[in-house]
């Protein structure tokens, strides 16, 4: 079987190096626009779900596939071929596409408007900022957040169109717990702090290889500004935040700042370079008229095997889109683990025949997301954020931890933690089995009650 995996990003190798696994005869072949591909290392399971894991550039070694460096600009799906940029064509029996996605660009066109979203943009950035005495950040997501913990040395403004930060992943009361630790941290120009600490993780340039296209680079992930300094050439940092307000126009700035950006609570800033991080955009266009792509994000629309609606041709990481849900405390979320775990479920899925039976695994069961928010560790598990006729349940110990568990008829349907809560892996199990806990009650969270062993 001669299976084709488009892209180098995590959703991409993690099919080209699992197939094989599945069926030992596979003939893999991935192509990818960079010289270099994201590897998954360090992958600890800290639940049956949760796990962390770092992701470095690394150059395919065709250890368990081959590998052609090469941007794809066209395809056949009948004849099952596809087309290189320098006219190179690869035919497949099976092929899954894992082209990611790029930023949504506020003002795409504006020079002293940039996207984050790999490694060439993030130094793109770095440079700017070097001369930047005021940057821009518009977006709430957790690129936003991270930039704006990351800049220092210079003004940021953020502009954000909720009344809360951070609001892709927390609530209003963790948003407070959060914002309280960042003002505190503001300012900081201490070289020791977490977000000036140089990464571990080895970071290559990712070269394109061909510049006509506009094909990006993989994304990055957690962590992705260290190793990087973010600094402006003031002497401090200053943080404002405009909440409930989005950007109404831009225009070019003639005295001392590039730009003046015109928001909707009629304030005008004056900046330097604006970061637009309202999230992404599947990389579909390719595909839009051979494929069945949701109109909602652009996606491609798989089954539950990862499949399109083209049998042969399946869908894993950023550039697909999931309409099915296994379980009611899973969703879609366009993150590095989804990746990898669809990556996972999607070669095992390509390795079967259409008869035998696939079943989406445990990774689609619950909801899982571990990242970093101001420097604090991040748990996310299942439904996290409250809605109608949910109780909630709260631990907060201010700039330590912060801890909600979301219930419904005495079974937690979702937790948010922040800090060091070593709370995860009890909660992910409660989850999990859907145990009534109503007996304990809010005690749950008492920190002088060891529920791990109340529960074993
Ligand atoms: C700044 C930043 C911070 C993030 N932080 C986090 C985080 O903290 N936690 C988290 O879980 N997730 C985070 N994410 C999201 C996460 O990085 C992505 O969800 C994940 O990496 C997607 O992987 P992917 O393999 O689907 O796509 P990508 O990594 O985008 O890989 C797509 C690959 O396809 C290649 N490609 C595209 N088109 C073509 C073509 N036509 N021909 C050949 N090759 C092509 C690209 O070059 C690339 O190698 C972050 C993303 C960014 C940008």
């Amino acid at each position: 079987m001669r299976y084709l995996v488009i892209g180098g990003g995590v959703a991409g190798t993690t099919v080209a190096e699992n197939l094989h696994i599945f069926d030992q005869h596979a003939d893999v072949t991935l192509i990818s626009a960079t010289e270099t591909v994201k590897k998954v290392t360090n992958l600890e399971k800290t639940g049956e779900v949760i796990n962390t894991f770092d992701v470095t550039d690394s150059t395919p070694r065709g250890q368990y596939y081959h590998f052609i460096c090469g941007v794809v600009t066209g395809c056949d799906l009948k004849q099952q071929t596809v087309v290189l940029a320098d006219g190179r064509s690869v035919s497949y029996d099976k092929m899954c596409i894992a082209t990611g996605a790029h930023p949504k660009v506020l003002y795409p066109n504006n020079a002293h408007v940039v996207g984050v979203r790999d490694t060439e943009s993030v130094q793109d950035l770095q440079n700017r900022l070097k001369h930047c005495k005021h940057i821009t950040v518009v977006g709430n997501g957790g690129i936003a957040s991270e930039l704006v913990f990351a800049a220092k040395l210079c003004h940021v403004s953020w502009v954000i169109k909720d009344q809360t930060i951070s609001s892709v992943f927390v609530d209003s009361v963790a948003s407070k717990f959060l914002l309280d630790s960042l003002q505190s941290k503001s300012g900081s120009n201490n070289d020791n702090d977490e977000s000036s600490s140089v990464s571990k993780r080895q970071i290559f340039s990712t070269k394109v290889t061909d510049n006509k296209s506009c094909v990006m680079g993989s994304a990055l992930g957690p962590d992705w500004y260290k190793g990087y300094s973010l600094d402006g050439p003031s002497s401090s940092k200053q943080l404002e935040i405009e909440y409930g307000c989005e950007i109404v126009s831009i225009d070019t700035d003639s005295n001392d700042f590039n730009l003046n950006i015109k928001l909707t609570n009629s304030k005008t800033l004056q900046s330097d370079v604006l970061v637009s991080a309202t999230g992404v955009i599947p990389n579909s266009e390719l595909f839009k008229d051979k494929l069945e792509v949701s109109e909602l994000d652009h996606g491609i629309i798989v089954n539950k095997r990862m499949q399109t609606n083209v049998p042969s041709v399946f869908a894993a990481g950023d550039i697909c889109s999931i309409p099915w849900r296994e379980c009611e405390n899973w969703k879609q979320m366009r993150l590095w683990t989804q990746a990898m775990q669809q990556g996972f479920y999607t070669a095992r899925s390509m390795a079967a025949s259409e008869d035998d039976l696939i079943e989406p695994d445990m990774s689609f069961e619950l909801f899982t997301h571990s990242t970093k928010l101001f420097g604090f560790k991040v748990i996310l598990l299942g439904r996290f954020q409250e809605w109608e006729g949910c109780e909630c349940y709260f631990r907060i110990t201010e700039g330590v931890e912060f801890v909600k568990l979301v219930l419904t008829n005495g079974r937690i349907q979702g937790a948010l933690l922040i800090g060091e809560t070593d709370l995860e892996e009890v909660m992910e199990n409660l989850i999990l089995n859907q145990m009534d806990i109503s007996q304990l009650g809010e005690s749950i969270l008492d920190p002088n009650i060891d529920i791990e062993d109340y529960f074993d």
